[in-house]
């Protein structure tokens, strides 16, 4: 089960890809993640992908390529993985199908799940997430039973540096204007499956559900 899942900032893959990852059981990678933590320890790629991601700016493709390579390599993405956050332009995906072919793999599904550019910015900025264990939250959508305690640990819940409404913005327009390409590379190879991400969490799950029930088969 080799995955990709796409959406603009906002439009519910965190969440989703925690439902498929508990479901069926993949390593989840995802770079945004990979970056944060290496930030957190002080690593060299942390300090070279901070500067970009402050900004709201992509970290560069040969930074970026070269940690998804390393890290589908590894054993447990053998039976399959989701990629969450890449790639996120057209060489990054060039990239991908190349070292997929090298491993003997290539991609089921790219899973798109989509949102409507107005809806994202209220969305985003109202974005929570736990210390503790990653979970995600929204003030709104998706509220904690007690504010600012993580449901599933008791964890503190926070809200990222750049997920403030300037970030967002430039966040959105960068997004924009690179998925657009990547969706129709993903489309011409056949492998781009659209769901629709502004129904309830639960029904946005079960669509992906169902298609990938059908992979299992
Ligand atoms: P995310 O958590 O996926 O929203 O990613 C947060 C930030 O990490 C992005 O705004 C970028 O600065 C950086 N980032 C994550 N994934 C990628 C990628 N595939 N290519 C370039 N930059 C990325």
């Amino acid at each position: 089960m080799n995955l990709v899942l796409m959406g603009l900032p906002g439009a519910g893959k965190g969440t989703q890809a925690e439902r498929i990852v508990e479901k069926y059981d993949v390593p989840h990678i995802s770079t945004g993640d990979m970056f944060r933590a290496a930030m957190k320890e002080g690593t060299e790629l942390g300090l070279k992908a901070k500067s970009f991601m402050d900004q709201g700016e992509l970290v560069p493709d040969e930074v970026t390529i070269g940690i998804v390579r390393e890290r589908l390599s590894k054993a447990d993405c053998e039976t399959g993985f989701l990629l969450d956050g890449f790639p996120r332009t057209v060489a990054q995906a060039d990239a991908l199908e190349s070292m997929l072919a090298d491993l003997g793999k290539k991609i089921d599904y790219v899973i798109n799940v989509d949102v409507d550019k107005d809806i994202l910015m209220a969305r985003l900025t109202g974005r929570r997430i736990c210390k503790s264990c990653g979970a995600t939250y929204h003030l709104v959508y998706n509220p904690p039973a007690a504010e600012g305690t993580c449901d599933r640990c008791g964890g503190e819940l926070y809200q990222r540096a750049d997920d403030n409404e300037e970030t967002v913005q430039n966040r959105l327009d960068v997004n924009l204007k690179q998925t657009e390409p990547l969706l129709d590379f993903y489309r011409e190879k056949g492998y781009l499956k659209d769901i629709d991400g502004q129904q309830e969490i639960h029904q946005v799950f079960e669509d992906i559900d169902g298609l990938l029930q059908g992979l299992k088969k």
